[in-house]
């Protein structure tokens, strides 16, 4: 079938983008779903600072590619073997399709899956190459969604069947910014009751961490970053404390404010100097957990001798180490009793066509979530 999507034919185009253009909006061809593959006309999707750094390089894929990772639509048509979804149920994305039958599916690390993280890396569906082409030249799916179009095809293994009430705007949320904010916390550190708990990073992931924190019932949620409106936003997500991360005195002030440092700390900047601030917050004994993703060759330095004697705990946290399927309907119920207030991520809806304004408002600083609306 024809369908209308924003394909990216260049990285490191320079901004702004309204007129650089680095995503145009084509006609390409889309092929009908494989076996264990579901077609799914796309609802909405959410702007994510990941397809950002592809967008500007630091994240390299293979192009052309049409972006996108959190998103929500409805099945049209299922595939051979797919006996489980039917057209018309609302499904949300994982952008980590997992196999189900690989070590790290059997051992409950679904976000690790091995074919999965393959078929990533390459721009293929789980079930290998793409769907997506036009003149006769492929066109790479981005982790398995591709959400910047009409439709896509994707493996069933990337779909969790959602409740019907759930708006589609609110629904794509939970694919990306929650999963991965609030997981980091209470999956992948363990956050415990009265803990205290500083956040780094307040983009959409990390404010998605401070409600994932005062709902996990942190003692203390110190929230970071360098713009002073962020942290606006965060205290009225209910964050006991602010810090200017920019501030040449920040790690103290976190100490102070924390007695001696903090139990746990979330790194979401994607820069070394932010987990630098994350992990010298940390008490000893404590945890720092990033799920930033810097360019690949950006390098970290840490003391092993202070890691030993201080027993300090250093973790990377993929989708939140979730078990989507487990865990998405889990968090939409939380929402839905009002215990996850998400909706508040949500500063911007658009259309399609106005993708490259979109990025141009997430590098500046001036959106946290943004939504593609499509009809
Ligand atoms: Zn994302
Ligand atoms: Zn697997």
């Amino acid at each position: 079938m024809k369908i209308h999507a924003a394909v990216i034919h260049e990285m490191k185009k320079p901004r702004p983008y309204r007129e650089s253009r680095p995503m145009s909006i084509e006609e390409v061809e889309l092929d009908g779903p494989g076996p264990g593959e579901v077609l799914v006309k796309m609802r909405a999707a959410g702007l994510c600072h990941s397809d950002l750094s592809t967008i500007n390089g630091d994240r390299p894929r293979p192009l052309p590619m049409v972006l996108g990772h959190e998103a929500a639509g409805e099945v049209a048509e299922v595939g051979e073997g797919v006996t489980d979804l039917s057209p018309g149920d609302h499904v949300v994305f994982s952008f980590a399709p997992s196999c189900g039958a690989c070590s790290s599916c059997l051992s409950g690390r679904a976000a690790l899956c091995k074919p999965g993280a393959a078929a990533n890396t390459a721009g293929h569906l789980l079930g290998g190459g793409m769907r997506l082409h036009k003149g006769g030249k492929k066109i790479y799916h981005h982790i398995g969604v591709s959400g910047f179009a009409e439709y896509t095809v994707a493996s069933r293994r990337s779909l969790t069947r959602i409740d019907p009430e759930l708006p589609f705007h609110i629904a794509a949320l939970f694919g990306c910014a929650v999963l991965t904010g609030v997981g980091a916390l209470v999956h992948t550190a363990g956050l415990r009751l009265g803990q205290s708990v500083l956040v780094v990073g307040l983009g959409g992931v990390g404010l998605a961490a401070v409600m994932g924190a005062v709902g996990g019932g942190a003692r203390q949620v110190i929230a970071a970053d360098i713009a002073q409106d962020k942290l606006e936003t965060a205290r009225a997500m209910g964050a006991t404390h602010i810090v200017n991360s920019g501030d040449a005195d920040a790690v103290e002030q976190v100490r102070e404010i924390s007695g001696g440092g903090v139990d746990i700390a979330a790194e979401f900047a994607g820069v070394a100097r932010a987990l630098e601030f994350a992990y010298e917050s940390t008490a000893r004994g404590g945890t720092t957990v990033t799920s930033g993703l810097p360019h690949p060759d950006v390098r970290f330095a840490i003391s092993p001798t202070r890691m030993v004697a201080e027993e300090r705990t250093l973790k990377g946290s993929y989708l939140g180490g979730h078990v989507p399927s487990l865990d998405v309907p889990e968090y939409i119920a939380l929402y839905q009793s009002g215990r996850l207030p998400v909706d508040r991520l949500l500063t911007h809806r658009l259309k399609l066509d106005e993708i490259n304004l979109g990025f141009d408002r997430l590098a500046n600083g001036e959106a946290i979530r943004q939504i593609i609306d499509f009809d």
